[in-house]
């Protein structure tokens, strides 16, 4: 096989409580983690070098790159000399808190582990994905999932269809000022993560979109104030429920009804850079060869 291609799955968080700072700095949550059908492309292809070719400038194509951070891993880990060329068609807005460079990662993971005949382990790719992000693991996998510790610690949830939609203010978010922020404020949990999970095991998705919570968004609310609008804005347009996806500035709102849903996605395109109509689905990667 010389050429491979991935899928890689947006992730929205459904619940995150923030439960405290660890010594290593990470911070030790309780989050629902959930795919949604918003996903980058990417292709690779084996090469004597490392390149990747991204459709939007704004992507870091170099070492900060965490696809290139898992090449660097994979390639010291298994002693190879070659290199790949990575083609990413990149769908899902960058620093918006929907896990867009770690699903990026996690496609590289398997797409190595493929091309490179390498048989790793599941535990060998969680243990890859770990070193590169707190996220990672979940992209591997996807689905609906409770995550607990850095986000490394899985019990696998079965969500009810649902219909969503992601708004994204023209603002981009760095995660780490946003722990920082909320390690600086000493906000306290409002622990949603046990009553969402509980409303999916009923698979009510009203009482889901009732209770889904995410504490970051009393950080990232303070200095966006547009967060808080685009909430209003949602509920007023019939949304059943909505929040923030991880440190944000993303927000999406669960709908039940796609009139409404298309007619809020009609008028909020109007005002708001990224608007985007989607839907929960079990996977987080696809492959394609
Ligand atoms: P998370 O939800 O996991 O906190 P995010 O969605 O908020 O992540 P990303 O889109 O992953 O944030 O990007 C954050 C920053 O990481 C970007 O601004 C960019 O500089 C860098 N980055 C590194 N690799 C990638 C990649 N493959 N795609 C996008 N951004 C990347």
């Amino acid at each position: 096989m010389k050429k491979i291609k991935v899928k890689a799955y947006a992730k929205i968080n459904l619940s995150l409580d923030v439960l405290g700072k660890r010594e290593d700095g990470y911070h030790e949550i309780s989050t629902i983690m959930q795919s949604i059908d918003l996903a980058d492309i990417l292709g690779f292809e084996k090469s004597d070098t490392i390149e990747i070719l991204c459709d939007n400038p704004k992507v870091p194509v170099g070492e900060d790159n965490l696809i290139v951070k898992v090449i660097n891993l994979l390639k010291e880990k298994y002693q190879k000399k070659e290199g790949i060329l990575v083609r990413l068609n990149k769908k899902i807005p960058l620093a918006a808190g929907l896990a867009g460079g770690s699903a990026d990662a996690a496609a590289t993971i398997v797409a190595l582990d493929k091309l490179w005949n390498l048989n790793m382990s599941k535990e060998e790719k969680k243990e890859i994905a770990l070193k590169v992000g707190a996220d990672v693991p979940f992209c591997l996998e996807g689905g609906t999932k409770l995550a607990k510790g850095i986000g490394e610690i899985f019990e696998n949830l079965k969500v009810p269809s649902m219909s969503l939609l992601l708004v994204k203010p023209d603002i981009e978010i760095s995660t780490k000022e946003i722990y920082d922020k909320w390690d600086r404020l000493n906000f306290k949990s409002h622990h949603a993560t046990f009553l969402v999970a509980q409303a999916i095991q009923e698979g009510n998705i009203y009482k889901i979109a009732e209770n889904i919570k995410n504490d970051l968004e009393l950080v990232t609310s303070r200095e966006c104030e547009v967060i808080n609008q685009i909430k209003e804005e949602l509920l007023k347009k019939g949304a059943l429920g909505c929040a923030m996806s991880g440190s944000g500035p993303t927000v999406y709102g669960i709908f039940d009804d796609l009139e409404r849903l298309k007619r809020a996605y009609e008028d909020l395109k109007e005002v708001y850079s990224f608007v985007f109509f989607s839907k929960t689905i079990d996977k987080g990667l696809e492959l394609y060869e």
